[in-house]
């Protein structure tokens, strides 16, 4: 489903990915784990075509997500490409980047109104089963600034998935809240990766969760994946010395 072909960034003349090539299978749920620096955000930045590859091709679902194909030839891809491919990917950030203004029943109609061309009711009636899955239903009507991180967090999970995405990308998630808010999140997570098929790509910390929930881990260093392979083998008994060093570090 996802397609990293030799991608190359750089920020400033310093090679942050480095020919990287990795791919992801639909309904898979992948986590990147590896040192801060490493380029983690970087690649699920470069999903939501926050930021463009220097080199390399990225696909999602078999479309080119950084080119489109014209005439038999390759181009690099216009807005309107992009907007396409970019309907299939949610996403969650670490500051859960909630609409302030708006309350929390309409932060989660917004985008499937405005992007999908819903109707207002249709919006609504998805908008408020999904708010009710992550514990929130009671409080459609507060604006964000009302709720503590964790329900704002829950909120912008309901928000991505109000889109219906193939595809959900979280970064670090949970290194926003407060350490009691943190598994009220990680539980509405596990239950999204255990009830939907969504292809799930997670930058965390949080080693427990990634443990429970993936089909596989990959271990970053120096822009490139240097260990990959089954939680179990992963934190269990990895094979390269550097992820030995990083698992010892933060377990
Ligand atoms: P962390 O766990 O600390 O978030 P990470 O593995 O997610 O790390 P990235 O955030 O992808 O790493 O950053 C990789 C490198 O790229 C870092 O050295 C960072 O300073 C640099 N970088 C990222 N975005 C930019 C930018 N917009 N401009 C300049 N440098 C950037």
């Amino acid at each position: 489903l996802i397609r990293f072909d030799k991608v190359t960034k750089r920020f400033a003349g310093n090679t942050v990915l480095d020919n990287l090539c990795f791919s992801v299978d639909s309904g898979k749920h992948v986590t990147l784990i590896g040192p801060s620096g490493s380029g983690k955000t970087t690649i699920l930045r470069l999903l939501m075509t926050l930021v463009k590859p220097d080199e390399g091709t990225i696909k999602v679902n078999g479309d080119y997500l950084t080119h489109e194909e014209r005439g038999g030839k390759l181009v690099p891809a216009g807005e309107k490409h992009i907007r396409e491919v970019r309907k299939n990917i949610g996403m969650v950030f670490q500051q859960f980047n909630l609409f302030p203004n708006m309350r929390v029943l309409q932060n989660v109609m917004e985008a499937p109104v405005q992007v999908l061309g819903l109707s207002k009711d249709e919006a609504e009636t998805r908008a408020r089963e999904l708010l009710d899955m992550v514990g929130l239903a009671d409080r459609c009507n507060e604006y964000p600034s009302r709720l503590s991180g964790g329900q704002q967090q829950r909120v912008a999970i309901a928000r991505a998935l109000a889109m219906r995405p193939q595809v959900l990308l979280l970064d670090e998630v949970t290194s926003a809240l407060d350490p009691e808010l943190v598994a009220g999140v990680l539980d509405v997570l596990r239950d999204v990766a255990r009830t939907t098929d969504i292809t799930m790509l997670c930058v965390t910390h949080e080693m427990n969760f990634a443990r429970d929930i993936s089909d596989q881990v990959l271990m970053f260093d120096g822009g490139k994946v240097i260990e990959s392979g089954s939680p179990e083998k992963m934190f269990g008994d990895p094979d390269h010395e550097r992820t030995r060093e990083f698992l010892s570090a933060v377990l």
